[in-house]
This record gives C-alpha cells, structure tokens and sequence, in this order.
C-alpha cells in the first residue's frame, strides 16, 4: 500500500508564494484561478513590496511614487481585473531640468530647441539619439557596449558629459560606468511610449486614492478566492523533504518558526535573499542569485502646503543630493492630499552607500537644505511631514553581457522556483514589466499543464 502523505487533497496542489509584490500578488491570482490553493508569506507588515504605501500625515499613499502609462497595457488589465477599471486618470504632464541653477521646462519640442545648456547642432544629435533609440527594435546589440560608449557615439562627448551623464548618474550612481546601453534603450522605449503623439505631449495616469486603493482591492480579491496572506512572516528556509514534498519555515514577529509543508514554491523575493533560503541549491545556481548586483534608494517623502512647481518630473543635472524631484501632485489632484503637495526626492545608490546608515534627522537636513537653495519659494515651515524610505535592494544593474548571466526561474529542487526582476534583461524596472513576468511565467509553467 502506498503510504505517502501529499501536503495537499488530491485536487487542489498547495503552493506557497514568497513576497507579496506585484509578482507574487499576480501568481497567486493566476494559480488561484487555476485551482490552487496558494499562501503569500510577506516579512512586511503589510502587502505590496516596492508598491506598498504608509501613513504621511493623514494620508495612506505610496511610498515611492508611482505612475501608470497608457501603453502599459499589463499593469492597466492587471488592475481593470481587481475592479478598479473606472478609477484610472490620465493627465498631461510636463517635465523639468535642473541645470546650472535654473529651472527650465522641457515639456514640448519648442522648448527642447530653445533648451540654452547645448547648442543647435549637439541638440539635433540628441534628438536624433532619442529618436533611433526609440525605433530600434533589436536591443540584444547593446548589451554588448556600455551606455556610455554607445551615448557619446550617437550624441557626442559634449551631450554626453552635459546631459546623459547627469541623468545616469541620477539613476545609477557611478555604477553608470558599468551599466550596458539596453537599460537608457529601454529606458527611451518607455519614455517615448508615454508621449501619445510622437514627443509632443506626455500623459501620465494613476489611480484614484493611488496603490492603497489598487492593494487593498486586490487583498480582498485574492481573500474572496480563498488565499491565506501572511504578513510578518519572513521566510527563512525551503527544502525538498525525501517524500517529494517541499518544507517552508518561517518565522513570525516573535521569532517563532514553524515548518510547514507544500506541493510547490515560488520565491518572487530578490536573487541573493532566494539563494539564503534556497540550501539546497548547486553551487552554480546559488552563484547565479547572489552575483545579481542590486542599486538601492533613498526616497524622501515630502508633504507640504504649497507647489513647489508645475513639473511632475523635474531631472536634475547639477550635484545635488537627491536626484530628481517627483511632484505627484502636479499630477494627482491635490484633493487626493488634504489640498497639500506632495513631492518626492529619491536618490539611487549602491547598497553600501553611507547615506543609508544616517540618521532621519540628518537627511532631512541634507534633503531640505538643498530644496530651499533650489526653490526659492519653498519654505520648510511649510512642510506638513518629511519620512524617509530606505531600500538597499530595488533593481538589477544591468551590466555588459547581462542576460547570460540571469538565474533560472526553474531550479534544480523540483517544483521549487525563483522568479523576480533579475529575469528582466531589458527593462527599466516597473510594475508592468512586473506583471508582465509574472504573467510569461504562469503561461510557460503552470497554464500548458492544465
Ligand atoms: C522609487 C520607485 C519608483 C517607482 N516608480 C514606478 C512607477 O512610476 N511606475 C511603475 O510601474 N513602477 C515603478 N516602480 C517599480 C515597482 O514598484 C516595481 O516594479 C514592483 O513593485 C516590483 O514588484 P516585485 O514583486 O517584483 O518586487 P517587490 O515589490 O520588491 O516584492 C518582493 C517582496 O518580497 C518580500 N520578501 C523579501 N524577502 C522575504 C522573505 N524572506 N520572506 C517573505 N517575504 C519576503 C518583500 O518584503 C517584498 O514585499 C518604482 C519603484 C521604486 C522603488
């Protein structure tokens, strides 16, 4: 007699998901559809990983901003399915630049040719970069040469040195010098997709009451489908037990760590923390996971009673120590904040970076400091809250050479697998790139076995 004991009934497989991001929201959605019967462990207190919000002042809005694009056509089906299909608004935006102490606006083609840091001609080879990169389909070619060599190729040393350098920089740090010329590919391919008729016009969207509305309705979707969401739960090791059944531990806020066991498991937590929880792993796979370089960020919410200007994005290409300024609400409307702004300032850095370990106080001081030398109308008395968000793991460098060293979403432990942004080889890093993976993965897994 066969005495085997299956960790689930024989109808419905029990799956365990790691993380409660996007990727891990979207999986359990399909997987539940599909007649699993999928637990989330999430080690916050609450679900939505990057996309998660927090409290600042009265508010519950997210912690690092988000906006939705009209082309990004999975985030918009992914969140049209939790119902909020009626809750979308898309509005014209316009962009600025920060550039040897001026604030200038770089909204329109009119304003791009009057743009005073360059001249006529390095303009037109900016333009012209733009362009070619926005129309080229084939990106395998640039995983080969840096962004660098391949930027002061098309726009020349001076653009270069005036333009994209600062604005990768802004994004990467010094690891710019590192990164392959796919990722400001990818990063144009997006940008470009944002404008709805050629580079005139930008529409960005977001959904009312922001991702606090789009999780919290996608929370109570996956309840009503029968999902069990664990929150302060933090997964410490999975392994395959000699009955074929994969065991999970993790631990709760007191410390207490009971194992449990599941049919399958998918990691969508990043490379290096699934290598850790992974033991039974080969040393070439757990190589692969912990190589992924990750960049981390600091990201300052700032609410405050007044406008500080008319861009949502506003690049910056003088040192300063944030780098961008994100006024959300020059696009979502100020009703949504109690009438008050709210503007971001995030700074992308190596995990490493010193600034992590400074004090609230000290950014604050740091951050603001530079705010008022920037804007003369602002004024910190003004300021309603200031809270900071520390990430050291938010996206995959993508170096020369990337996407042959990108871990496997299957692994050598049976129905064990890791899925997360490290598999994205030319991408930018966003929620629809997100879902978009999250949805490839499910196809070529779990729907062609039904
Ligand atoms: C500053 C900033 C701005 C952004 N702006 C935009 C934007 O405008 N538009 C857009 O579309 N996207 C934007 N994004 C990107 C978007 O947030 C991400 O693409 C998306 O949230 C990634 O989802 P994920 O599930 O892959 O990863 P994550 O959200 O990182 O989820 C991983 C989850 O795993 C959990 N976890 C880790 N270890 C364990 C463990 N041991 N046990 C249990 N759980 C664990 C984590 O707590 C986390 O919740 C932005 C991101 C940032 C940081």
């Amino acid at each position: 007699m066969n005495t085997k004991v299956s960790a689930s009934d024989q109808t419905r497989p029990k799956t365990a998901i790691v993380g409660s991001g996007f990727l891990g929201l979207t999986l359990a959605l399909r997987l539940t559809e599909i007649g699993h019967d999928v637990t989330i462990f999430e080690t916050s207190p609450e679900i939505g990983g990057l996309a998660s919000v927090w409290q600042i002042g009265d508010l519950t809005w997210d912690r690092h901003y988000h906006v939705v694009l009209l082309s990004d056509s999975y985030t918009r089906k992914i969140i049209e399915e939790v119902g909020l299909k009626d809750e979308f608004k898309w509005v014209e935006t316009k962009t600025g630049f920060y550039t040897d102490g001026k604030l200038l606006s770089m909204s329109n083609t009119l304003e791009f040719l009057l743009f005073p840091p360059l001249d006529l001609i390095s303009k037109f080879r900016l333009g012209a970069t733009i362009f070619y990169a926005s129309r080229l389909k084939n990106w395998r070619a640039l995983e080969k040469v840096t962004v660098e060599q391949w930027l002061t190729k098309l726009s020349g040393r001076r653009t270069f040195e005036k333009i994209w350098k600062p604005l990768l920089k802004a994004k990467l740090g010094e690891a710019y010098k590192e990164t392959c010329a796919a990722f400001i590919w990818a990063t144009i391919q997006r940008m470009y997709a944002a404008r709805n008729s050629g580079l005139k016009k930008e529409m960005f969207g977001y959904v009312r009451g922001g991702y606090a509305n789009v999780l919290k309705r996608f929370s109570e979707v996956l309840e009503e489908k029968g999902v069990d969401i664990r929150l302060n739960a933090r997964v410490e090791q999975i392994e395959k037990r000699k009955n074929g059944e994969v065991q999970l531990v993790a631990q709760d806020l007191s410390g207490q760590a009971a194992p449990e066991t599941f049919d399958k498991a998918i990691l969508t937590c990043p490379a290096n923390i699934a290598a850790k929880i992974l033991p039974q792993l080969t040393e070439t796979e757990k190589q692969k996971l912990e190589n992924i370089r990750y960049l981390g960020i600091v990201c300052a919410s700032v609410l405050t009673k007044k406008s500080i200007s008319e861009y949502y994005v506003t690049n910056i290409t003088d040192e300063t120590p944030f780098t961008g300024v994100i006024e959300l609400s020059a696009l979502v409307d100020k009703e949504e904040f109690d009438g008050n702004a709210l503007i971001y300032l995030p700074r992308y850095l190596s995990p490493d970076d010193e600034l992590f370990d400074r004090t609230d106080d000290e950014i604050e001081e740091y951050f603001l400091g530079s705010l008022e030398k920037m804007y003369a109308h602002f004024d910190r008395k003004d300021v309603v809250e200031f809270k900071i968000s520390r990430v050291r793991q938010v996206f995959p460098l993508l170096t020369i050479d990337y996407s042959k060293s990108v871990p496997a979403k299957e692994t050598s432990i049976e129905n064990v697998f890791t899925v997360n942004s490290s598999q994205i080889t030319n991408g930018t890093l966003n929620i629809n790139e997100t879902v978009q993976l999250a949805e490839k993965f499910f196809e070529e897994t779990f729907a062609k076995a039904v």
